[in-house]
């Protein structure tokens, strides 16, 4: 008999046996018979739940698949349970180099390496172009950037760092766009209105029930269904000014400055209140700190980022905090606080009417011949607001250089735009994917409901 059939043979007379368990499921792997090597990890976890060991055994399964996404969520659940599990590092540093993602492969192996250097391994450090002891050399330092940047190493050049003086100037926005001109999202606008515009409109009323005006709403979903434009609509409702503040905006190539910048942004908002103070991509800047991509500098921003939001000697008072993410399973569970982005909002792709809506909105102001929104939203499913308007740069286009030919305007017809939506793919798929695996195995507190609601896997 093999030695896996004779681990087989003593699990039938001893199914419970946790280190015969583990035995079988590591032969199974090695054996390449992954659906049965994934069976035993999970009998282990029914028997002890979160049991390390079996947990990294199923990511093992799932990289051996192929099955990269996955696999990453559960790592990065399994360090952020288990962080000085070294060999959990490893493992993440070789999906995120099967992920392509080499600068976070880079920071998993070290840390692996720094917490054990028996988890060197010279092969996987050729690939990633560092020492095999993971020391990069003292003319490189890690830079500010938090976690969905790439994050990196640049040159320190000699004569050491620059006068940081922040010089940061954001400008000011007044928004004339309200409400109207946001196709759609019927829900989403309610949710505003009653968490953030009536508020701001009526503190007085709001405090005699104990709520204040102001704090922090964080927007999630799949790229261009118009986080950034409800957001710049919701300062035009309130007459509030607006600014839209980038990553790029505050993370300096030199340590030290991004937090002089990112106190220079809350310094203005609160000069200019009633104001809507607007983070793109905020999950770079509120990483979570637990999380290993987020270098010793970006941890600091990260720390001045929750002391600005608390406001402390300063007065946070009628500055609406808005930060939209498309990953916010990377946002440190610490921004969630009250006072901070304690309301947190699902941006989710428009339906059918919300499509039509939007369609019509994008027809505004154009030669548009016989437009059938209605038609056009059928056809469109799973197109965001930025995918609909790629439609129709598209159609556009199309009859443009006709137009140019003949020397007079030739309207955009419903065929045009028909045949521009066809040959469009859709953006939000590729995001509901890596989504989905957070919603099923990292949803602590239900906080990824709305996910599982709109994919049809949790009933409202
Ligand atoms: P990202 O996550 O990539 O930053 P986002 O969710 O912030 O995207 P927006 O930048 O707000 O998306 O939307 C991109 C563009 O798509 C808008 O400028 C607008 O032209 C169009 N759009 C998106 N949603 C709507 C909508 N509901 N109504 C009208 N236009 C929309």
């Amino acid at each position: 008999m093999s030695d896996i059939n004779v681990l087989r043979e003593a699990l039938r007379h001893s199914p419970d046996n946790l280190p015969l368990r583990l035995l079988f499921a590591q032969s199974c792997l090695d054996d390449l018979q992954f659906e049965e090597a994934r069976e035993s990890y999970e009998h282990v976890l029914s028997l002890s739940p979160g049991h390390e060991g079996a947990c990294l055994g199923i990511v093992r399964v799932l990289f051996c698949e192929a099955r990269f996404s996955e696999a990453i969520v559960r790592a990065e659940a399994l360090v952020k349970a288990h962080p000085s599990f070294a060999a959990a590092h490893l493992m993440l540093a070789r999906l995120h180099l099967a992920e392509g993602d080499k600068a976070a492969a880079i920071d998993s192996y070290r840390t692996a390496v720094k917490m054990d250097r028996g988890f060197m391994d010279e092969p996987l450090a050729k690939r990633l172009g560092i020492p095999p002891g993971g020391q990069e050399s003292d003319e490189l330092r890690p830079v500010a950037m938090g976690a969905g940047t790439s994050g990196g190493w640049r040159e320190v050049q000699p004569g050491g760092e620059p006068e940081s003086v922040s010089d940061f100037a954001a400008e000011i926005e007044k928004p004339a766009l309200t409400f109207a001109e946001v196709g759609g999202m019927d829900q989403l606008k309610q949710q505003i209105r009653m968490r953030i515009l009536h508020p701001m409109k009526h503190p007085e009323l709001f405090r005699a029930y104990g709520k204040s005006a102001g704090g922090g709403v964080l927007l999630y979903g799949p790229p261009g269904c118009g986080k950034t434009l409800i957001s710049r609509a919701t300062a035009g409702e309130i007459d509030a000014n607006f600014f839209c503040i980038g990553l790029h905006d505050i993370l300096d190539m030199w340590i030290g400055s991004s937090e002089k910048n990112l106190h220079g942004v809350f310094e203005m908002a609160r000069a200019n209140a009633p104001c809507v103070l607007f983070f793109d991509e905020v999950d770079a800047l509120a990483a979570d700190r637990k999380d290993f991509k987020a270098s010793a500098a970006s941890r600091s921003v990260i720390n001045q980022f929750l002391a600005e939001l608390d406001g402390g000697v300063s007065n946070n008072d009628g500055v609406l905090f808005l930060g939209a993410t498309n990953a916010p399973w990377h946002i440190d569970p610490a921004f969630r606080r009250p006072g901070r982005f304690d309301r947190t909002v699902f941006v989710p792709p428009p339906d059918e009417a919300a499509r039509a809506a939007i369609l019509r909105l994008l027809a505004k102001d154009k030669p548009v011949a016989d437009l059938d929104a209605e038609d056009l939203a059928r056809r469109t499913k799973h197109f965001s607001g930025a995918d609909l308007k790629a439609v129709f740069d598209a159609a556009v286009e199309s009859v443009l250089e006709s137009a140019l030919e003949a020397g007079r305007v030739i309207p955009v017809t419903q065929k045009h735009l028909v045949r521009a939506a066809k040959e469009h793919r859709p953006t939000t798929q590729a995001w509901f994917e890596s989504a989905k695996n957070y919603a099923l195995y990292a949803n602590q507190g239900g906080y990824y409901d709305d996910i599982l609601e709109y994919l049809g896997l949790k009933k409202p």
